[in-house]
């Protein structure tokens, strides 16, 4: 089911201090599809999201989850959280203590006179999803933190709802588990086809489970699109820099060819995408990712988008070096092969993508 959300603004006081969590938020979360709401902490992610679910009532603005309205604050429809049809997991664990983990995750379903019979089987299959199976007598309290969550994973999708929400419910869970976890619940959801609305600070969280990322900041919705223009020709400077690890160049365009442009940075002048059209001397924002950044020959100097710089340091992280190489004054984050014979001191040259460089404005 499609949700439609138009001019949702929602204030919190704290200690006599207004704050404005969601500014006019329009936003259209498509039917079927993975979506997430990613953005730094405090940004109004959750706040958004319980406004979707009925646990926050906004201070303006309407939401319609397919063809109902299920708030419009000027023509006072409320419809209660219970009434929406839609699952929701939240960050912190959320299951019952005095239950044991099969009666946690029956709950939904006993609650609408579910037939026993279907209950087990339901039941078996959601456990089976999280890696829960032979869990079923064990009491909630005698859980670790990531069965409690993989157990209010399950009770979400036992009822096997129109809409399904989550907030951060991996971020309890280990590396290993969270990576296993986040492939498992892409595959579930994409075979459930179901609208899945997910919350998360993490952006390789967002970019492995998407198929659609709106980026928030400060109450409001920056950018919206699937993960891969996000990340590679995202519209802003902020996005840019908060979906992956980015050298951000400040210069001017100096003439333009095609659909790429010309720009004179400090590190010197650089041939980039110059998709969002920027005239020749405006400010712009030349950004260009760490695993674009090339070596290139010694007899290369002097090419195009090609810079002379030292190894000032060198990170070994397993599959790559993380190199910060110096070219003048400025620190240029790179991406090199284990197998290149590079030193911290060395010098060596570097080769932009100019199909990777995109300009941003300033
Ligand atoms: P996120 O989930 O992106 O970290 P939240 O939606 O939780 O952000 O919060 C957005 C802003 O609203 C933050 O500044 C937060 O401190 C504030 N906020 C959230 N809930 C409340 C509340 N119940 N009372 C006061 N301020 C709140
Ligand atoms: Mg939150």
């Amino acid at each position: 089911m499609e949700i439609r959300i138009a001019g949702l603004t929602k204030d919190f006081s704290s200690e006599g201090k207004r704050i404005r969590a969601l500014d006019h938020v329009d936003l259209t979360i498509p039917a079927n599809r993975i979506f997430t709401l990613l953005g730094p902490s405090g940004c109004g992610k959750t706040t958004l999201l319980r406004c979707i679910v009925g646990l926050e009532s906004p201070d303006s603005g309407e939401i319609a989850i397919g063809d109902e309205i299920v708030l419009s604050k000027e023509r006072s429809i409320f419809v209660p959280p219970e009434k929406r049809g839609l699952g929701m997991v939240f960050q912190t664990y959320a299951i019952w203590p005095h239950m044991n983990v099969f009666d946690n995750v029956a709950y939904p379903l006993k609650s609408r006179n579910t037939p026993m019979e279907e209950i087990r089987i339901r039941v078996a299959k959601a456990l089976a999803f999280v890696q829960m199976e032979g869990f079923e007598t064990r009491p909630s309290t005698k859980l670790s933190g990531g069965q409690q969550q993989r157990v209010a994973l399950a009770r979400a999708l036992v009822a096997e709802p129109k809409v399904i929400l989550f907030d951060e419910p991996l971020s309890n869970l280990d590396a290993k588990l969270r990576e296993e976890t986040r492939k498992e619940l892409r595959r579930f959801l994409t075979e459930l086809n179901i609208t899945a609305v997910y919350v998360t600070h993490d952006r390789v969280e967002a970019l492995a489970l998407s198929d659609r990322i709106a980026v928030m900041r400060a109450g409001r919705i920056v950018e919206v699109g699937d993960p891969k223009k996000i990340y590679f020709r995202s519209d802003s400077r902020f996005v840019a820099d908060f979906i992956g690890r980015a050298n951000l160049l400040r210069g001017r365009v100096v003439m333009l060819e095609d659909a790429h442009a010309v720009i004179d940075t400090d590190i010197g002048t650089i041939v980039g995408l110059n998709s969002q059209k920027i005239a020749p001397g405006q400010e712009a924002v030349l950004c260009v990712r760490p695993e674009f950044i090339k070596l290139a020959a010694t007899g290369a100097a002097g090419g195009r988008n090609i810079f002379r710089g030292k190894v000032e340091t060198l990170l070994f992280t397993g599959e790559a070096y993380e190199g910060e190489i110096r070219i003048g004054d400025t620190l240029v984050t790179t991406t090199i092969s284990p197998t290149v014979p590079v030193a911290e001191g060395g010098e060596l040259f570097l080769s932009f993508d100019p199909d990777h460089c995109f300009l941003l404005p300033a």
